[in-house]
């Protein structure tokens, strides 16, 4: 569970409504139920439920299981989708190791009003399923072209273009080993010609094919993730 409080040996903590309906009411965890707890700072942490009380579970500390993990530098840019589709690109970016999630307005965007604490949820509930002990940063959302404008250029720009869709991605990604690099994906209507130009003429940018098909938005960020954890991951 993604708590507030900072974890340490011995110490006694209250949950907030919801997580302790969930253990006293769901899960109906009884004195001496053992949960893994984190805040993003203080790494994973063995906790022993004290007093089950549906509206306020208290636990006590017993141990670390796990030192903080450092925040990862993968920057994932998307353009927001409809209602489930968008849960699903932040959930997966999450397990995939992003560290900062930026939604970019493009012009086909469809969707321009965010929840921002949805956004949030999503991704805090993604790092619970998944033990990402560092919650990614969701940034509030940005128009592409303040998004160019602002970009730091040491920064590699890889972006999902459909297309480039003769050229293997993997060369153009290994060639970014050791730089930071983020990765931009498109709406559901694609990058305008102009939005395509104007990327496609920047110093920082990298465009990369997922193959000869037209994928899904959500499809492609998953792809564009597993190809770039798979070049240039964090596990080297
Ligand atoms: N209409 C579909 C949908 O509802 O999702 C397809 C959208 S596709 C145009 C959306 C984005 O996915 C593109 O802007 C691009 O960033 C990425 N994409 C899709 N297929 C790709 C491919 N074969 N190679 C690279 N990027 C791709």
């Amino acid at each position: 569970l993604h708590v507030a409080p900072a974890l340490a040996q011995g110490q006694e903590l209250t949950l907030e409504r919801d997580q302790s309906n969930y253990l006293g009411a769901v899960l109906r965890m009884q004195p001496g139920d053992e949960v893994i707890l984190f805040n993003g700072r203080d790494g994973a942490w063995l906790a022993r439920v004290v007093n089950p009380n549906k509206k306020a579970v208290s636990l006590e500390l017993v141990e670390q299981t796990a030192p903080q993990t450092p925040p990862s530098d993968l920057w994932y840019g998307f353009a927001p989708l409809k209602s489930a589709r968008l849960d699903y690109v932040v959930q997966k970016a999450t397990e995939m190791g992003a560290g900062t999630i930026q939604p970019v307005i493009t012009r086909f965007t469809q969707v321009h009003r965010l929840n921002a604490d949805k956004l949030l949820a999503n991704v805090i509930e993604a790092a619970e399923q998944c033990e990402v002990l560092t919650v990614p940063d969701v940034a509030p959302d940005i128009t592409l072209d303040k998004l160019i404008a602002g970009w730091n250029p040491e920064r590699a720009l890889v972006f999902a273009d459909e297309g480039q869709a003769s050229s293997s991605p993997l060369e153009a990604l290994r060639r970014l080993a050791g730089r930071p690099v983020g990765l931009l994906v498109g709406p559901e209507g694609g990058f305008s010609d102009e939005e395509r130009e104007k990327l496609l003429a920047q110093p920082f940018t990298v465009p990369i094919s997922l193959g000869p098909r037209i994928l899904r938005a959500d499809t492609a960020a998953v792809a564009a993730l597993a190809v770039i954890q798979a070049t240039i991951g964090d596990w080297r």
